[in-house]
Order: C-alpha cells, then structure tokens, then sequence
C-alpha cells in the first residue's frame, strides 16, 4: 500500500510531501510457510520407502541370511519400495519442471482424440486387472487444441488411473471429449472422465489439487501413490490457461473434467 500525506507548506514556500510505503508480507509468509511444508512432506514421503529398505536391509544381513525363501519375498518388497521412490522423485521433478515453466502457454497443435485414445489403450492392462472397462466417447470432428503433448498425456494418464484405482467398484470408466462454442467465434473442448466408483465426500474437494494431499493415505500408498498427482494435473491444465472441475457424489462415482480455452478463429482474408 502506497499512502501519500500532504504536510502543510513549508517555511520556504515549496510543499513538503511524505510518502510512506506498506508492504503486506502475509502472501509471502504464505509463500514461505507452503515451501517449508513442501519440504518437510517431501522429505517425509522419502523417508518411509528408506526406512522400509534399510530395514529390509538389516534383515538379510541378519536373520534371514540363509533363509532363501525370506530373501526372495524380502527383495520383491524392496524393489517395490525402490519403485516407489522413483516414482515419487518422478513427480517432484515433473511438478517442478511444470511450475518453472507456468508462464510459457504450450503451442503444439495437438488432436485430443487420439491422444486420449493412447493413454486407455495404454491403461487396458490395469483397467483388465481392476475389471474395469473404460467407455470413451470421442467427436467425429478433429477436437485441435494448442498443447504440450507429454503434459498431456501425464494428465490424461493421471486422471484416468485414478478412476481405475480409486472407483474401480463401479465396474466402468466413461471418458468423453466434447465441445462448446464460445462467444468469440472458437470452440472450447472439455475432456470428462467419469467413475462409478464411492466417490469423494464434498469436504476433500477443494483440497484435493494440494500437493501430498490424500482423502485415505493408506488407500492411496497401497494403490501405489504418491499424492501429487492431481497437483501436477492443476499445474499443468493451468500452463494451458484451462480449468479442472471436480465433481462427486457419494457413492456415484466423480468427474474430472478439463476445460481447454478456446483457440481463436483463424483469420481468413478475402481475395
Ligand atoms: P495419489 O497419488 O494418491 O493417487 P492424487 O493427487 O492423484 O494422488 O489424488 C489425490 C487423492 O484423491 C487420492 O489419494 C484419492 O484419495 C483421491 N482421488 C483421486 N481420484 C479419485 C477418484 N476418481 N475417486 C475417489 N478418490 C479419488
């Protein structure tokens, strides 16, 4: 805040003027507050797969040196856990990458409908293990949108394993593209994904783009995640000036839907 004060005129005449300068530093304490919590959870999340392999560790070297049937059961876990951690580091990388790079929109001419088509045929595996059959409904019409061809697939990927994990109940996954015209002449796309799974009680939506957040940590370590996977999501639905919309209701399943911005006509000239 910038607060000028006028003085009275000074004795020679000429007026005097005081600028007094505010700064609000609540927004940076929050900044900071968020990076130290980054870390610490972080630093947390790293430390349970390591503490896991350096016990497992101590075991063989003990224990279980000559057991060979203990030792085969014991490295499947650590590799899992070695998994793990790679996968978390992964993330963070990812996250970070995308968040140095918020600034600079994307500008690849990327069709979703296939793309979307490679990341189901990519997750048919996990949707036979889980039983799920994922349903996708595309335009006929090539839906083009100015993107980052990776980026997108990692939200696409996210998105839909998350439905395959987390509502596999509901037996199906429905992914559609669609689109809406928009008032300046363009098309906005919107690429839905839907479970019918148990859904997510309305006090964790808000919250669930939060780096490391989780409505069940256990469900979600056992499922192999990390929690930062809606938050790579935001950040990169967000480099591409779109929107996320969440939407549950319990035990019907959620929706994630991705709203692209509308790419401006083309400008044709007249001959
Ligand atoms: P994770 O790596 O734990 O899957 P995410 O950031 O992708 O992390 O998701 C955060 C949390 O949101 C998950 O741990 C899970 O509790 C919840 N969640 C995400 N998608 C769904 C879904 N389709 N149905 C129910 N819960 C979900």
């Amino acid at each position: 805040i910038i607060t000028p004060v006028q003085v009275p005129t000074a004795f020679d005449g000429t007026d005097q003027c005081m600028l007094m300068t505010f700064h609000d530093l609540t927004p940076l304490r929050r900044v900071e507050e968020m990076r130290v919590d980054f870390v610490a959870n972080a630093s947390h999340e790293l430390r349970t797969p390591l503490a896991a392999l350096s016990g497992f560790i101590d075991t063989l070297q003990g224990p279980a040196r000559d057991d060979a049937k203990a030792r085969e059961r014991f490295l499947g876990i650590m590799q899992a856990q070695a998994t793990r951690m790679a996968r978390l580091i992964d993330d963070l990388l990812s996250l970070s990458r995308v968040e140095l790079s918020v600034h600079v929109r994307p500008d690849t001419q990327i069709d979703l409908a296939p793309l979307i088509k490679q990341v189901a045929d990519g997750l048919e595996p996990l949707a036979k293990e889980r039983q799920v059959a994922i349903e996708i409904e595309l335009p006929e019409a090539p839906a083009v949108i100015a993107g980052d061809r990776e980026e997108l697939l990692r939200v696409f990927e996210n998105l839909i394993e998350n439905a395959l994990k987390y509502g596999a109940s509901g037996g199906r996954v429905a992914v559609s593209v669609g689109s809406v015209p928009s008032s300046d002449g363009g098309v906005e796309y919107r690429v839905a994904v839907r479970d019918f799974g148990p859904g997510i009680s309305p006090e964790h939506l808000p919250r669930l783009t939060e780096r490391f957040y989780r409505v069940d940590v256990g469900d979600s370590r056992s499922q192999g995640g990390t929690g930062l996977g809606l938050s790579l999501v935001k950040h990169i639905v967000n480099r591409h000036r779109g929107r996320l919309l969440i939407e549950s209701v319990m035990k019907n399943g959620a929706t994630f839907t991705v709203c692209f911005p509308p790419e401006k006509p083309r400008v044709r000239t007249e001959n």
